[in-house]
């Protein structure tokens, strides 16, 4: 069989751990064997990053900027053990907070539905994608610890030197206080990234904040979007099919759990930090989602959503069978192979990474999986494979 031509190249971003082992495999077995495969290759793993001062992951995210598609592996994002262990120059900063910086993308979060891995909450048939703000809020806050009597204010100094001030509170004896801030730039770019994967997805786009209470900060929120939405896309949502709504959060959480799922749900930082949680483990497995940071100018960059799986990558070295889940990275190549092949118009392209989707979902529904999901499924007889032997049995299962 001829294999499926590419004309640009993805972006490639190999990584860490059993990740990269991982990445090895699918791409030997399940893409190199159909696709004529093309990409720009950056090393994110950890001791590239090091050698080259972290300068991989700035430019493996201006390749992407240029190109407008990348996959990546998992990355170890150090801490002060890591540094020991890797003899590292410095802590280098996460790689996904870079490349999200430089892109100035959103995150959006999504299950790997299968028959057999059925999601805590009975009303769910389809999969709920949680795309979460990442930027500002509490996460780039300043606090005080008041230890007694007081006055609290709120202070804004214009560049003109003019002062605005708020009062917040008197205190009468010891306390917290928290300061925070957000910019409209950052909430536009959010916006324009949700609606724009919402068409992408053709999906329904649920925004929740809590304005009533915050009337001037989730108030904003709450306004650009509306803003932006009205201007940009009323018209091309209603050709899509779709629709945009607002609703407090409390109204959202408690429609999530009545829903069927099949819409995209977005969230400040902090909502989305803890959803993102809620709603994954709620389908079941972590090993199981999708993630892809979209860029407010419609750059892509898929992955998966879980970490290098460090306590599997020290079994592997000791030459232990490890149950790494390789689903939710497989889905990161196939998401990005026919994103490129929409791009660029490959319909080819285009229906392989549909038809290896099938075949892992076939092979799964078919009672073959990693440990890990065997122990949750409701699927009677059940194989349990290894994880080279689950990729070559979805490979089997694709050739078919
Ligand atoms: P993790 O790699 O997500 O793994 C945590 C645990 O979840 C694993 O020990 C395993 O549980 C289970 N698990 C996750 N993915 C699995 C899969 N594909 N198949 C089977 N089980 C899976 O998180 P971590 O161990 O806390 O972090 C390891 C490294 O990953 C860290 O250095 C962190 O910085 C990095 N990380 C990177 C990213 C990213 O690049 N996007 C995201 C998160 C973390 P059992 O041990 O019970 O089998
Ligand atoms: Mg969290």
């Amino acid at each position: 069989m001829e294999k499926i031509k590419m004309t640009t190249p993805l972006v490639e971003m190999d990584g860490d751990e059993m990740t990269r082992v991982l990445w090895r495999m699918i791409k030997e077995e399940l893409i190199e064997p159909f696709i004529d495969l093309k990409t720009e290759y950056y090393d994110l793993g950890l001791v590239h990053r090091n050698e080259t001062d972290d300068q991989v992951t700035v430019e493996s995210a201006q390749a992407t900027k240029k190109y407008g598609v990348a996959v990546k592996c998992a990355t170890i994002t150090p801490n002060a053990a890591r540094v020991a262990e890797y003899g590292l120059k410095e802590m280098w900063k996460s790689p996904n907070g870079t490349i999200r910086a430089i892109l100035d993308g959103t995150v959006f979060r999504a299950p790997i539905v299968v028959k057999g891995i059925e999601p805590y909450v009975r009303t769910w048939k389809k999969p709920i994608t949680i795309a979460r703000h990442a930027y500002g809020d509490v996460y780039k806050n300043t606090e005080m610890v008041i230890d007694g009597p007081g006055c609290a204010e709120l202070v804004f100094t214009a560049a003109d030197g003019s002062e605005s001030r708020e009062k917040i509170f008197e205190f009468q004896g010891p306390g917290v206080l928290q300061g925070m801030h957000n910019l409209n730039r950052s909430i536009e770019s959010f916006a324009r990234s949700c609606f724009n994967y919402a068409l992408d997805v053709k999906q329904d786009l649920w925004f929740s904040s809590k304005d009533t209470i915050s009337k001037k900060y989730d108030h904003t929120f709450k306004d650009i979007f509306q803003e932006i939405f009205d201007k940009e896309y009323c018209d091309k949502f209603k050709a899509a099919g779709i629709t945009y709504f607002y609703t407090l959060i409390d109204d959202a959480v408690a429609r999530v759990m009545r829903s069927e799922g099949g819409f995209i749900w977005a969230c400040k930082n902090y909502d989305g930090d803890v959803m993102s949680d809620m709603i994954s483990s709620a389908f079941g497995s972590l090993a199981m989602m999708t993630s892809v940071l979209v860029s407010p100018d419609g750059k892509y960059e898929y992955e998966a959503a879980h970490g290098t799986v460090q306590r599997h990558y020290y079994q592997y070295l000791k030459g232990e069978e490890t149950s790494t889940n390789p689903v939710a990275t497989i889905f990161a190549w196939t998401g990005a192979l026919r994103k490129r092949g929409e791009l660029d118009g490959i319909p080819e392209l285009m229906a392989y990474a549909d038809r290896m989707e099938q075949a892992v979902i076939r092979t799964i529904e078919s009672g073959r999986m990693l440990k890990g999901l065997a122990q949750i499924t409701s699927l009677d007889n059940v194989t349990v494979l290894n994880c080279s032997d689950f990729i070559r049995a979805v490979r089997a299962e694709y050739e078919k």
